[in-house]
């Protein structure tokens, strides 16, 4: 038994071995979708990156990840000495 296909782009069946769509021009739309979906997460990746260091939406880890690299050491570094200081507090 052959095991039907679903194409992504109209849910039709694809009828062709080794082929995830159905035919060429949901086979262009397929990709035209990935390359849009892959620009939208490059674009948020990016935008995630131009915003790093801005306090107002940094998250705690972010913050201390931050610290940590201005003063001069690793995270792990960092949170033990935070803690160490928080023990002999
Ligand atoms: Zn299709």
């Amino acid at each position: 038994m052959e095991e039907a296909k679903i194409c992504p782009v109209c849910g039709g069946k694809v009828t062709a071995k080794n082929r995830k769509y159905c035919s060429p021009k949901c086979s262009k739309e397929g990709y035209r979708r990935r390359q849009a979906k892959y620009s939208i997460e490059k674009y948020h990746k990016d935008k995630r990156i131009k915003e790093d260091g801005k306090p107002k939406e940094e998250r705690p880890i972010e913050a201390l990840a931050r610290k940590a690299r201005e003063a001069g050491m690793s995270y792990g570094q960092y949170v033990a000495l935070e803690y160490a200081k928080i023990r002999r507090g």
